[in-house]
């Protein structure tokens, strides 16, 4: 397998003195499930944020596909961003417009015909079991559905990589478990990287195939899923 992400001498030192990452580093290989784990105000929503550079890391450098993301320009990020999808705890639809709309509102900014955007974001509701509910609004939906809707929007664009955001931590544990078998499902079809934090062991243990520990900003230990019954017992 091939690195897809590299992070190297990761520190993020925020304005107001806190360290929320230090030194980590870490390696992130084509077709992973990487989960990182930690409690919280370990530095997990930082180190996410950083994969992709929504936060700008104070030193060390993070590598996606061997590109260094501080030697990118603005608009190179972007298309970087394009190609990591992300997926949040809070859905972070948009509540104005349908389902449909939501799946296909990235497609229509990147310039794709609305046709085809249409067709494609069909496919993908499909892809989640959410072809019925094409004219729904998020509000109409049930957590699990609307966590449903922002895979589908996330997967819209074709991204190598998606990024959960504790994207289980809002749902019950029935629908975790749903949420998380649909996205091994996606991994198998599409081949894509998952990266995702959290702070549920359930979670790692159940889909991930690799796992990072965190712990006050450090990377306390990086391996199998096993190591995590090595630390925890
Ligand atoms: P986690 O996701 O594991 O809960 P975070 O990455 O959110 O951890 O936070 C790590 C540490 O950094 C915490 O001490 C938090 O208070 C601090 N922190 C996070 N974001 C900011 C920020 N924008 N400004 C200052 N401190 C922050």
């Amino acid at each position: 397998m091939s690195e897809i992400i590299s992070v190297r001498n990761l520190t993020k030192k925020f304005e107001n003195g806190v360290y929320a990452l230090q030194n980590v580093n870490l390696s992130i290989e084509k077709g992973d499930i990487f989960g990182i784990i930690g409690m919280s105000g370990a530095g997990k929503s930082t180190l996410i944020r950083c994969l992709n550079y929504l936060e700008k890391p104070s030193e060390g450098n993070v590598f996606v596909n061997g590109k260094n993301l501080a030697e990118q320009s603005e608009s190179e990020l972007r298309l970087i961003r394009r190609n990591m999808g992300m997926i949040f705890q809070n859905f972070n639809l948009l509540m104005q417009k349908t389902v449909l709309e939501n799946v296909q509102f990235p497609l229509d900014i990147q310039g794709i015909e609305k046709a085809e955007g249409k067709k494609r974001a069909q496919e993908l509701l499909t892809m989640v079991g959410l072809e019925e509910k094409e004219k729904a609004y998020p509000v109409q939906l049930s957590g699990g559905q609307k966590q449903r809707v922002a895979i589908a929007r996330a997967l819209a664009s074709n991204p190598e990589v998606l990024l959960l955001d504790e994207a289980t931590s809002a749902l019950d544990p029935k629908t975790t478990v749903a949420i998380l078998e649909l996205l091994k499902e996606i991994q198998k079809k599409y081949q894509v990287t998952i990266v995702l934090i959290t702070h549920e062991m359930e979670v790692v243990k159940v889909i991930c195939n690799k796992v990072a520990i965190l712990e006050d900003g450090y990377l306390v230990e990086e391996g199998s899923v096993e190591c995590l019954n090595k630390r925890f017992g």
